[in-house]
């Protein structure tokens, strides 16, 4: 027999990060310790009082059976009122509210809702490769929008061809950014729904990061944004806000049809989220808040000493106000790749490199805080003393 892919998966883009997978391979088997810092996944267990929420509630068989494609009401409702509090924006949890199996799931399902071939989503460079993917897999094609710092790692909506804005269906966002670590402002969300108005391009702006915050500045929701309503949504996702990637769960909110498409798609291809996770959600959501203000003062700790070690050791980098990413410049007349592979044989330290985020990431490299404190100072004294620069 003769088993052959199909195009759309022939078609995908070379996985960029195979390479720095090999060397850490290598190096493992030579028994160096490697820090990896590569890795966007907390390190850190869910919060205690989730975990027991979901021990007290497994065993009820009201929860065995087949879920609702969109959620439990409660649930729904636990996220209606998560967005009144924290962002003062009313959604309707009958309409408004769609359940993911991860945000990853929305993110890569929205495409077959709304992308036909030959339709264009404009996705961001270097960016979080799912809205690429499901793009292709919709039968479409991506405009990338370099995200350069002179322009605060915002797409530069000015720059985007008019033939190309006129196919446009989907506008992916992603602030706080990964992996540049940026942060948007109301301005920028304004100038989004007002490009998105004109064009008829549904925005979809992916905040994953809202609570990975530092200092008292919380990031805001596209949302806030009056009209933002008419002209998108957004995703969420309990994963690295309560350190519960593993659970798969998370939700898209906002306009009403565009919810419904997804919905559309997701009737017919699973059937949503084992129920006493969300309860468990619900848990998150609404239970001690106590933990995730722990969380953040541990990651501010680990990326104060991820920064000034690296500002000591040569290295051009601004200290993140979101995220769990350090986004910085490799030295002059290095690419990211040979950075990269140079840090980890030298350092014995992951780095990933930038472009593997697409080629405007070129030039730079990404480092986590998804280790403990006394690792990133091993991590920084050993790249102190390799020399890099
Ligand atoms: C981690 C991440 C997500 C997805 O997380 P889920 O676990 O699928 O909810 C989405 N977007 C970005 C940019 C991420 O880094």
């Amino acid at each position: 027999m003769n088993i052959k892919l199909a195009s759309r998966v022939a078609q995908l883009p070379p996985y960029l990060f195979a390479e720095i997978d090999r060397a850490k391979t290598a190096a493992r088997e030579r028994g160096i310790d490697i820090i990896d810092l590569g890795i966007g996944d907390p390190d850190m267990p869910t919060f205690d009082n989730i975990v027991r929420k979901l021990q007290e509630v497994a065993p009820n068989p009201v929860y065995h059976r087949y879920p609702s494609y969109q959620g439990l009401k409660v649930f729904r409702e636990a996220v209606a009122n998560w967005y009144d509090r924290r962002f003062g924006v009313k959604v309707d949890p009958a309409t408004e509210v769609v359940s993911l199996i991860g945000s990853k799931e929305g993110i890569a399902h929205i495409s077959l809702a709304f992308i036909d071939p030959g339709d264009i989503s404009l996705v961001p460079d270097p960016g979080y490769p799912v809205y690429n993917i499901g793009t292709l897999f919709a039968g479409g094609r991506s405009y990338f929008m370099p995200l350069k710092e002179e322009n605060g790692f915002l797409p530069d909506l000015d720059a985007i061809p008019e033939d190309v804005r006129q196919k446009a269906k989907i506008i992916f966002i992603n602030y706080p950014n990964n992996p540049t670590a940026a942060c948007a402002d109301r301005a920028f969300y304004e100038r989004i729904v007002s490009f998105a108005k004109k064009y008829n391009i549904i925005v979809c702006h992916d905040a994953a990061y809202s609570e990975v915050y530092f200092g008292d500045k919380r990031p805001m929701s596209f949302l806030e944004v009056p009209g933002a309503k008419e002209v998108g949504i957004e995703f969420h996702s309990l994963s690295k806000t309560y350190n519960m990637t593993g659970w798969r769960i998370g939700w898209a909110v906002g306009n009403p049809e565009v919810i419904a498409g997804l919905g559309k798609i997701k009737t017919n291809v699973d059937s949503g989220l084992f129920e006493a996770i969300q309860i468990a959600g619900i848990e998150a959501l609404e239970g001690d808040q106590g933990p995730q203000e722990e969380l953040r003062a541990i990651y501010q700790k680990r990326r104060d000493v991820l920064v000034k070690g690296l500002s000591d050791a040569g290295f051009k980098v601004r200290s993140p106000e979101a995220t769990l990413y350090v986004w910085f410049p490799v030295p002059s007349g290095m690419t990211s790749a040979h950075f990269c592979k140079t840090l980890l044989d030298k350092a014995g330290v992951v780095a990933t490199p930038g472009n593997g985020f697409g080629p405007a990431g070129e030039g730079y490299a990404r480092l986590t805080l998804c280790l403990p404190e006394e690792r990133l100072k091993e991590a920084v004294e050993r790249i102190k003393k390799a020399g890099v620069i």
